[in-house]
């Protein structure tokens, strides 16, 4: 999963001209990036440092008050303290009302209580789902790909880009938003919202029907009747095989012929989906064909479920595997 998403930034970046990634990741997966070379983002508000979001996270953590009441946050605390080699993270770090902070310092036993209840805290946040396993490893790697240039994001910065500038909600104005939201100077494409995208299609690598039929149906005959088919049975044969000919009429097998073998070759340079025909000056990547005759397609018709007659279309570009639409 990690690759694949490396991968497609690679792919991308060969025909657009990528200078900046913007990644945008849940408020759990923000608050405990830890990694210098990435920037932490937040629309309107540039550059987050670590302390600040550390605290955040910790109050983000507890719903923005304190561990023990509902009182808001009046001090973040280090359940083990720093001078004891208690760590700086939000591991650590509890978020506590003046009246709460004043028992902790004082009574071991509030201390205690604190312990347990940030462990438990701590399990809760700590149970990641799987996208989020791959952040700290995706962050590295997009950081050291785009040095300087690679923004980690939460989806407030994007909600707030988008109100702000009016962006429909179809998703695929999703990555707009999020990377327009680390601009510095908040700039947004007035048309947006009249933008079409360009999609992704997966077509099948290998043409399997052209393979299955260069290998199938050798034709038995006995006195011009077809009378077995392969030597052993093929998946799906209804007809006899070879073998079960020689089983059931062994007296008859010297007088079997082969019929001539005519396999019926997929031309390897017909056109197959996941190609690039024109028809006028519009594009359009073939999805399948529409009928044919001798082996020729009458037709074409596109990802969008067009059909064209194959005369109208020029085909362009032959590609296999992920393809641009
Ligand atoms: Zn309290
Ligand atoms: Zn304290």
């Amino acid at each position: 999963m990690l690759q694949t998403h490396i991968n497609l930034v690679k792919k991308i970046q060969r025909f657009l001209p990528i200078s900046d990634v913007v990644l945008e990741i849940n408020k759990f997966a923000f608050m405990r990036l830890d990694n210098p070379n990435v920037q932490k983002w937040q629309y309107q508000q540039g550059p987050l440092y670590q302390k600040a979001s550390l605290e955040e996270a910790v109050s983000e953590m507890q719903e923005h008050h304190c561990l023990f009441c509902k009182n808001t946050i009046d001090h973040y605390h280090h359940v083990v303290p720093q001078h004891k080699n208690g760590s700086n993270t939000i591991g650590n770090i509890v978020g506590l009302c003046a009246k709460h902070h004043d028992l902790v310092h004082k009574d071991t036993s509030w201390q205690e209580k604190l312990a347990k209840k940030k462990t438990g805290l701590n399990k809760r946040y700590g149970a990641l789902s799987v996208l989020n396993q791959i952040i700290p490893a995706l962050t590295k790697e997009l950081s050291s790909l785009f040095p300087k240039h690679f923004f980690a994001t939460n989806g407030k910065s994007t909600y707030d880009y988008r109100a702000a500038h009016g962006v429909s909600k179809e998703h695929w104005f999703d990555a707009y938003c999020i990377a327009g939201s680390v601009l510095p100077n908040d700039a947004c494409d007035n048309n947006i919202n009249n933008r079409v995208p360009y999609e992704l299609k997966q077509f099948r690598r290998h043409d399997r029907r052209a393979l299955h039929k260069e290998n199938m149906s050798r034709v038995y005959t006995l006195n011009g009747k077809k009378v077995a088919t392969n030597r052993h049975k093929a998946v799906e044969q209804a007809t006899d095989s070879l073998e079960e000919f020689c089983q059931n009429h062994p007296d008859d097998v010297c007088k079997l012929k082969v019929k001539e073998h005519h396999p019926e070759y997929r031309n390897p340079k017909r056109n197959f989906p996941g190609c690039v025909f024109l028809v006028g000056k519009h594009t359009h990547v073939m999805q399948g064909t529409s009928g044919s005759h001798n082996g020729k397609a009458d037709g074409y018709y596109d990802t969008n479920g067009n059909s064209y007659s194959s005369g109208k279309c020029k085909f362009v570009v032959k590609n296999e595997g992920i393809v641009f639409t």
